[in-house]
């Protein structure tokens, strides 16, 4: 039989990954009622599969950067509370440049991102090794991002939980929302799942890369497509990456929009000794298969930076499918089209770090605030409906 929620619930968020654990944060930090509904566990989606990069360096001013920006702050306040157990590092930094060419254009760049609040410092040649000793000799320069950080994402996503838990938040995993439930109206008046029907005016979308699903169980068009990501996991060392660094080519892949191969290593150390290599990009659905071209392409970049990595060895790769929308924005905010679905998911490559700023957005409008930043470039249905939701 059918169990019905009491006492009445003011939100339901669908996913608890870490956009849907920064959802029910800020919305039961705003003294709404919650529940969060995962069909897996806490983090068992993308968010247990990717990196914990919170990067300002790689976006070009815009929304995007809008939101890295607040998440920033965010991130920085919620660290103050939580930081150890997340492992919040605030690390900055570093994009290096092979030539002087790649060089003037990460300046420009950078002067771009400075008139926006990004702080950007050049750093000649000379000096790169002075940040990080090991990298490779020979590069024309770089930027040093200090408002770069990083973050272990699931722990991040479990403690954004327990906190929100704490204030009275339910989270019921194992559970499977098979139904978007609508009143005549149109408008949203809960979810079914496989075991019990959820009562509340409104939802919320943090269903990642399977976004574009749940919206079209409420009757909404959204075209999220899956990227596939890989990850190479060293064997722990000594302390030899102290920043986040990447070759200036990296920008370029993460606003391509081709389906093909793409490969610009992100090399990070970890508490725990580890280096991660990520990451690469595709699009070839929820294909699974091991890439040894991506893992070949990725290992020999991250040993072009820091040639000390060509005799470690690598323990393990992983794999994610980031959640993609075509023009690389996610969708936040209410849909027009369904009054009381909130979206919060196609944040691709950049979930992790963009998660706060979603959560505390979306909170703002749910209790009729007025959202912290314009939601326009987020709104769901700027896609026409005839946008495929391939691979
Ligand atoms: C290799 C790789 C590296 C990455 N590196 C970074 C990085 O350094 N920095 C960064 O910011 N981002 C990074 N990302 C991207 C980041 O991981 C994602 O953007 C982020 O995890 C998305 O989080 P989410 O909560 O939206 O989705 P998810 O974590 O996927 O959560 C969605 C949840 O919804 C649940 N769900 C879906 N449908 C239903 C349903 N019908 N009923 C119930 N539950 C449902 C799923 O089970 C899942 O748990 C990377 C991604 C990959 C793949």
């Amino acid at each position: 039989m059918l169990k019905t929620q009491r006492p009445p619930l003011d939100v339901v968020v669908v996913g608890a990954g870490v956009v849907g654990a920064a959802c029910a944060y800020y919305a039961a930090r705003a003294g709404l009622t919650v529940a969060v509904v995962d069909r897996g566990p806490v983090a068992g989606g993308t968010t247990g599969a990717g990196e914990g990069n919170l990067l300002v360096s790689d976006k070009e001013p815009g929304p995007e950067l809008d939101l890295a920006l607040l998440s920033t702050r965010l991130w920085r306040e919620l660290a103050e509370r939580f930081g150890a157990a997340m492992e919040y590092e605030p690390k900055g930094g570093v994009v290096v440049s092979a030539t002087a060419a790649g060089q003037d254009a990460l300046r420009a760049f950078a002067a771009g991102q400075a008139a926006v609040g990004v702080t950007a410092e050049e750093v000649p040649a000379e000096r790169l090794r002075d940040l990080e000793p090991h990298l490779a000799p020979g590069l024309a320069g770089g930027f040093h991002y200090p408002q770069d950080a990083q973050v272990q994402p699931a722990l991040a996503a479990a403690h954004l939980l327990r906190e929100a838990r704490r204030m009275g938040a339910e989270l019921i995993t194992g559970e499977t929302v098979t139904a978007v439930l609508r009143g005549p109206d149109g408008a949203v008046r809960g979810v079914r799942t496989d075991r019990r029907r959820l009562d509340a005016p409104a939802v919320v979308n943090a269903a990642g890369t399977w976004g574009g699903e749940l919206a079209r169980l409420a009757g909404a068009h959204l075209p999220v497509m899956p990227r596939r990501g890989f990850v190479l996991v060293t064997e722990p060392l000594p302390r030899i990456v102290r920043h986040k660094v990447y070759a200036a080519d990296y920008v370029a892949d993460v606003a391509s929009g081709s389906a093909g191969l793409q490969t610009s290593a992100v090399v990070e150390g970890t508490p725990g000794g580890p280096v991660l290599i990520g990451a690469s990009r595709e699009r070839v659905g929820f294909d699974r298969t091991l890439s040894q071209e991506a893992l070949r392409r990725l290992a020999a970049q991250a040993a072009a930076l820091f040639p000390v990595l060509a005799d470690v060895t690598v323990m393990r790769t992983y794999r994610g499918f980031r959640p993609y929308l075509p023009d690389h924005l996610p969708a936040i905010g209410e849909d027009p089209r369904v009054p009381g679905l909130h979206h919060a998911c196609g944040h691709e490559g950049a979930g992790i770090g963009l998660a706060p700023a979603t959560g505390l957005l979306i909170s703002e409008q749910l209790t009729g605030k007025r959202p912290e930043l314009d939601l326009a470039p987020f709104r769901a249905d700027r896609f026409p409906a005839d946008t495929g939701t391939d691979a």
